[in-house]
Parts: structure tokens; C-alpha cells; sequence
């Protein structure tokens, strides 16, 4: 089936009836019209009414990225700029759909306009501006574009389709099970909750190491992805591409502690908008603070150890009251 006669249309791939990251903004730079598929599909699509235009839905709860690819090309095919969500499930779909359409993908773009796509390069150092000539896939970074504001009023139409060409093939690649990564490797672009790390974990003997070891405790604990500034990355006690900020990573997360970070506005300007920010710093005037809904003015490092002891302590029953003092 060919539903879209418009230029752009996004592909979001479902699980259990939810969105995935990046999956209503790539459903907004599509103008409001999408393909949804996966388990569940026709639930999401409710999450987008309001928002979107023309949402054709297709069921198929198991994750194949292969089988999907030639059961949904046809339904997007006319649509000159299709664009998915540069989530995992996106990230696996977008190149077998690349191929079984015969175009280029552009992948985790940061920007796409009339004509272009902006994707970022040297990990995220650079960003390059690259033109669009023809029918193309892309995939885009979560948390750039923003979702389409709801208007409840708006109609959406929602159509099932059931694709052709979507038999099973025993060889492909399929999903055996879904394991949480471990927070320094989360992905942090598609992360919930962050817990990010500043030049006020630096001091010490050990030039922070003990501060960050502690940070990634915690942030395991509260099930957070770990980042640093640009000073905690130059420090070398993040990845490079953990680093936040304008020229790093954009987060956009639910939550977001920020621990020993000024708040400068090149770091500022990767965060978001979260719901919730907590900051941890012993000067209550810093930026950071003032963009909080949590200060705790400490400091950092002792608060992080005093954390970590507690959840160790925690975790072997019977000594959490020695965990309580000097924090
Ligand atoms: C072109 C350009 C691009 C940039 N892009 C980025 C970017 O993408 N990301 C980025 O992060 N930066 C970026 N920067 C750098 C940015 O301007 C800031 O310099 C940087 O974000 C500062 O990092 P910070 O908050 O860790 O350090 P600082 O600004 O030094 O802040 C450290 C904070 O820790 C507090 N502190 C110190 N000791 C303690 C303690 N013991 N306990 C509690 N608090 C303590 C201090 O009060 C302070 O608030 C960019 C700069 C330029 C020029």
C-alpha cells in the first residue's frame, strides 16, 4: 500500500506500545504523517493524535529489522524524504530500508531542512551541512527537533495497513533479548535521567577518578546515564562523546543532576528542557543553580562518596548506619 503522497514521512518503530526516543520529533519534521510499526503501534499512534496528520499503523510485535524493511518500503516509497528516529530500533531499520528503497541514508542528523541534512562528525566536533538532491532516508539524533505541539482539535487520521512482503525469513537477524546497558554506556542522547559530571569532581590527588568512580555509582543507582562537561572529558574522566554541550551531546532528559558544573551557556545549550534539574555545587551563585529546581550547595566530591558508601552499605544489609556522618 502507498499512503503517502506527501514529500516527507517518518518511520517510528514501536515496542510495546510506546514511542521510541526521537520518535514524535521525527513524526514533526515529517509534517505530521508516519508509518508506526511494531507491537503496540496502533496504541502509540493515540500519543500522536493531536499532533500528527495521517498515521498508518502496522502491527508486528517481533523486531525484525530485515522483514520490516521489505514490509513497510512500499508503503513509503512515494514519500521523497523518509525519516526515522535515530533510536537503536531506528538506527537497525533505517539501512535495510535504505536499500530496499535504493537511496542514501544520511545517518543521526542533527538538523534537516528543504534540500539538507546537518550531521555532526569528528564526535561531534564538527557539524556538516549536506545537500539532499533526491529521494533519501535519514535518521535523526533524539532530542534536536522537539515534538509538534498538541492540538487537541486537530485531526489525525489513522489507518492499519498490513504490508506485503513481510514473511518471515528464518536467516535474518532478530532480537533475543533486550538487556539495560550499564550508565556509562547508556546512550545518553535517548536518556531519561543524566547524571553529569563538571570540573568541581577534578580536585583530589587522584585528579577526580575516586569523585567520577562514585558518580557512576549513583547514577547506576538511579538508573541515569553518566556525561561530563567539556572539562571533565578534556580531563579524560568521560569519553569524549559523553561529553554534554552544544558541541557535544544533547541530552534531553527527564531528569538531570548536574554535579560540580557551572552551567556555561555552551553547556546550557545541550541540555534540553527536563522536567526535573538538580544541582550539586558550593557556590549557590552559579548558573547552574539558578537553572535548578534542587540546589545543594556542598561539597560535591564528599557529598558523591558519602552516596556511594550508603548505597554499598545498602547493598550489604547490616552496616547502613555506619554510612550516615561524614558526608
Ligand atoms: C566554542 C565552545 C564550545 C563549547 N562547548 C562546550 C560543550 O559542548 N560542553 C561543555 O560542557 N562545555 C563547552 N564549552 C566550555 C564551556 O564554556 C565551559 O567552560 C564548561 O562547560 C565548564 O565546565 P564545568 O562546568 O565543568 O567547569 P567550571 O565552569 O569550572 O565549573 C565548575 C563548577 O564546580 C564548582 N565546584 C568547584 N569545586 C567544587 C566542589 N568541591 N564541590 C562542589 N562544587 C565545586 C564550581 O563552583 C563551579 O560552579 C565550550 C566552549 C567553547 C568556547
Amino acid at each position: 500500500m502507498t499512503a503517502d503522497r506527501g514529500r516527507t514521512m517518518a518511520v517510528v518503530p514501536v515496542r510495546d506500545a510506546t514511542l521510541p526516543p526521537g520518535g514524535a520529533e521525527a513524526v514533526a519534521e515529517a509534517g505530521g504523517v508516519a508509518l508506526l510499526a511494531g507491537g503496540g503501534a496502533e496504541d502509540a499512534a493515540a500519543e500522536l493524535r493531536g499532533s500528527a496528520r495521517l498515521l498508518l499503523v502496522w502491527e508486528s510485535p517481533e523486531f525484525q529489522p530485515g522483514r520490516w524493511a521489505r514490509a513497510v518500503a512500499g508503503a513509503c516509497a512515494a514519500a521523497d524524504l523518509v525519516l526515522l528516529p535515530a533510536c537503536p530500533d531506528g538506527r537497525d531499520l533505517a539501512p535495510r530500508l535504505a536499500a530496499r528503497l535504493g537511496r542514501p541514508l544520511l545517518a543521526g542528523a542533527v538538523r534537516v531542512g528543504p534540500g539538507y541534512a546537518v550531521l555532526p562528525r569528528d564526535g561531534d566536533r564538527r557539524a556538516v551541512r549536506v545537500g539532499i538532491t533526491g529521494p533519501a532516508v535519514v535518521t535523526l539524533r533524539p532530542g534536536v527537533g522537539g515534538a509538534a505541539p498538541v492540538r487537541p482539535e486537530a485531526r489525525c487520521s489513522v489507518r492499519r495497513i498490513g504490508p506485503a512482503g513481510a514473511a518471515r525469513d528464518p536467516g535474518e537477524a532478530r532480537v533475543v533479548a533486550v538487556r539495560v546497558p550499564e550508565p556509562g554506556a547508556a546512550d545518553l542522547s535517548e536518556a531519561e535521567r543524566v547524571v553529569v559530571g563538571g570540573a568541581g569532581l577534578l580536585g583530589g590527588p587522584d585528579g577526580g577518578a575516586a569523585a567520577f568512580a562514585a558518580l557512576s555509582e549513583v547514577a547506576r543507582a538511579l538508573g541515569a546515564a553518566v556525561g561530563g562537561t567539556r572539562a571533565a572529558a578534556e580531563a579524560g574522566l568521560v569519553a569524549p562523546e559523553r561529553r554534554v554541550g552544544a558541541t557535544g551531546v544533547r541530552v534531553s532528559p527527564e531528569l538531570h543532576i548536574a554535579v560540580g558544573v557551572s552551567g556555561a551557556p555552551r553547556y546550557l545549550a545541550g541540555t534540553g528542557d527536563p522536567a526535573h534539574v538538580v544541582a550539586v555545587d558550593r557556590d549557590p551563585g552559579s548558573p547552574m543553580m539558578a537553572a535548578a529546581d534542587l540546589g545543594l550547595v556542598t561539597d560535591a566530591p564528599g557529598l558523591l562518596a558519602a552516596l556511594a558508601r550508603m548505597l554499598r552499605d545498602e547493598a550489604a544489609p547490616g552496616t547502613a548506619a555506619d554510612a550516615v556522618g561524614d558526608g
